[in-house]
């Protein structure tokens, strides 16, 4: 298979190609999408943490701040939860964060003063808390304990904490205080996260010695955005693949059914070139102009002219015979309208070289794919040959029939002088006698006398002009020449076959091989054999054709020194006849018989010093035979002799 058919095999698998690169393509710039996304995400994660950390650090700041204006203002007071309680700052602190607000001796660490009582300051005991201390001069300190949890929720923007679960973790990952309610930490990695160290402001209570060294805030996105392309492209892709794999199939089947019809195409083609350059029919196609559309080889080298300048031509056509044109066109004017000739017609056509050719020619509709007649298609059969042997053929019969009917009238004059003779003879005897019988009487009546004188004259006369005339027509001396009897048999056949095919008559020849020559009239010889033959077809028209109902078996074989033919039939017979009866001159049966055949046969056989013979066949047919002696010295000399 060459590279080119093997492109062109595959060619199916591109448009699947591509396709495949179009989606690794699609998939590439959603995952580069993707990618970017989560950029963008991690990036909005990092600066949300960075805010929050820094709005919690404000809002501690800005309790410290208020726990030190409270401190300032408890400035040298004694110290009294009733001072500490009436306290409006400190009000506002438990309404916003604080948990609890302690006096303390800043030297005994002694509880001096505490605000709301210890178990009111437990409710939000169950999670770690955290405190700030400010100094209450002279020597005291604040201390406010407050909840991170309740920091987170105060401290965290509503839609930041919608967005994230903020949590706040100590160095052993230990959830200190989250914004939701059960804070159930996410794996590491599954969801998006982003951790602020938050150490500085946070403060472990004293009380509780827990400290917050490495405490941290994390925010964890708690829907991380699917991406909603990320399925969608999936989708896509799962739904694309198999229906790009089924239609690059369906092309593949198409294709190779295309190719499949082009090859058979292709084949189908050759092989009508084939058979139409090789079929001995010369083809061609007209449309309804005459306009040359196709021509095969054939008409070609019939024509004598190449197909480049035949096909596009429209009449008068180069290959019409110059002195006949106007005949031509006329009968061309008659085929295209569709009026030729269902049996075909006989044309002249002139060879490029000059020479004519007979062509028989058949027309017929052309009709395209479509069932529509776009025209004509004729083939045509050179029939030169076969005219030229029908008109050799056609001579020969009627030398033949000329020879046969010169031989007939001599001797139906010989017949006719011979019996003539005798009559004629005994007209001169009797005006001789009548004559002598007046001289004796003595009548010298010379009107009588000479008139008898005329008389005998007259027959005289008559005889030597029926002698002359049969002189003339026999004048041909049979010409004993050494003939070969097969060939001038085969010839005999020959003449007769074709008349013996249009009556039905089955021909059987069989020869003796080397039979030696015989001296004969090689003309006369073959009329024998022809009137023989033919007298036997017309003895055979009795039987019905077909099947080997009419059959004529013409043999040969060398009896001694003569060689004999024989001609049998499967006829009627002759039915008691003999042989002197059928060769009388003038007997015959037929209705337009002469009944001289025979006659002249026998004549001529004996000519030749031969014997013609009939008798019955013993298939009940007629059984004609003539034997002729061989050309032997002995021989020739008796027939010259
Ligand atoms: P014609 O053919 O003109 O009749 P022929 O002398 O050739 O004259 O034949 C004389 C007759 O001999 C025929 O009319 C026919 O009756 C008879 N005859 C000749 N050949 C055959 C034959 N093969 N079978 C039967 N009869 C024959």
């Amino acid at each position: 298979m060459t590279l080119r058919e093997l492109l062109t095999r595959s060619l199916w698998l591109a448009p699947l190609g591509l396709s495949l690169v179009f989606v690794a393509g699609v998939l590439a710039w959603v995952r580069a999408n993707e990618a970017e996304e989560q950029e963008l995400q991690r990036q909005t994660l990092i600066s949300d943490a960075l805010s929050t950390e820094a709005q919690l650090r404000d809002r501690i700041d800005e309790e410290q701040a208020h726990l030190r204006q409270l401190a300032a203002g408890l400035a040298g007071q004694v110290p009294s939860t009733a001072a500490l309680a009436a306290h409006p700052e400190v009000n506002a602190g438990l309404r916003r964060l604080w948990l609890a607000v302690t006096w303390l001796d800043s030297r005994s660490n002694r509880v001096l003063a505490e605000v709301p009582a210890e178990s009111e300051a437990n409710r939000y005991e169950d999670g770690l808390s955290l405190h700030l201390t400010a100094r209450v001069a002279p020597d005291g300190v604040l201390v406010v304990r407050y909840a991170p949890a309740l920091l987170l929720k105060r401290g965290v923007p509503w839609w930041l904490a919608r967005k994230y679960d903020v949590q706040l973790v100590d160095s052993a990952d230990q959830v200190i205080a989250s914004t939701t309610e059960s804070p159930l930490r996410a794996a590491l990695g599954e969801k998006p996260s982003y951790r602020v160290a938050l150490t500085g402001p946070l403060r472990a209570s004293p009380l509780t010695q827990a400290t917050l060294t490495d405490a941290a805030l994390e925010l964890t996105v708690r829907d991380p955005a699917v991406s909603g392309t990320r399925p969608l492209a999936w989708v896509l892709v799962a739904g694309f693949l198999p229906l790009i794999a089924v239609a690059s199939w369906l092309l593949r089947r198409q294709m190779r059914q295309v190719q499949r019809a082009e090859v058979a195409g292709r084949t189908e083609a050759a092989w009508r070139r084939a058979m139409e350059d090789s079929a001995l029919v010369a083809l061609r196609a007209r449309d309804f102009d005459g306009r040359l559309l196709y021509v095969n080889r054939t008409f070609c080298d019939m024509v004598g002219l190449p197909a480049e300048q035949l096909v596009g031509l429209l009449p008068p056509m180069p290959y019409w015979p110059p002195d006949a044109l106007a005949e031509v066109a006329e009968r061309n004017r008659r085929n295209l309208a569709g009026q030729a000739p269902r049996e075909g017609y006989e044309a002249h056509w002139r060879h490029a070289s000059g020479r004519m050719v007979d062509v028989m020619v058949f027309e017929s509709p052309l009709v395209d794919a479509g069932g529509r007649q776009i025209g004509w298609m004729g083939s045509i059969i050179d029939i030169t040959e076969r005219k030229r042997l029908e008109d050799r053929e056609r001579r020969q019969v009627e030398t033949l029939a000329h020879n046969a009917r010169l031989t007939m009238l001599g001797e139906v004059a010989s017949t006719l002088a011979h019996e003539l003779n005798q009559p004629l003879t005994a007209i001169a005897s009797y005006g001789a006698g009548i004559t002598n019988s007046l001289a004796k009487l003595g009548v010298q009546d010379e009107l009588v006398l000479g008139a008898l004188q005329r008389l005998g004259q007259q027959a005289a006369h008559a005889g030597r002009i029926v002698a002359r005339i049969r002189e003339f027509l026999t004048r041909r001396e049979p010409r004993h020449e050494p003939c070969d009897l097969h060939e001038v048999v085969t010839a005999a056949i020959e003449l007769l076959k074709r008349d013996c095919q249009r009556r039905g008559v089955t021909l059987d020849v069989s020869l003796a091989p080397g039979v030696p020559a015989v001296l004969a009239d090689a003309v006369l010889i073959e009329q024998v054999v022809i009137n023989l033959v033919r007298n036997a077809a017309d003895a055979l028209q009795a039987r019905p054709a077909g099947n080997g109902g009419r059959r004529i078996a013409v043999s040969s074989r060398v009896v001694g020194d003569f060689v004999r033919v024989d001609v049998q039939d499967n006829g009627p017979g002759l039915q008691g006849r003999r042989v002197e009866q059928l060769c009388a001159a003038f007997y015959s049966t037929k209705a337009d018989g002469m009944g001289m055949g025979l006659a002249i046969c026998r004549s001529i056989i004996e000519a030749h010093q031969g014997v013609l013979d009939a008798s019955e066949a013993a298939n009940g047919g007629a059984l004609f035979s003539f034997s002729l002696p061989l050309s032997r010295e002995t021989h020739t000399e008796t027939v010259h002799g």
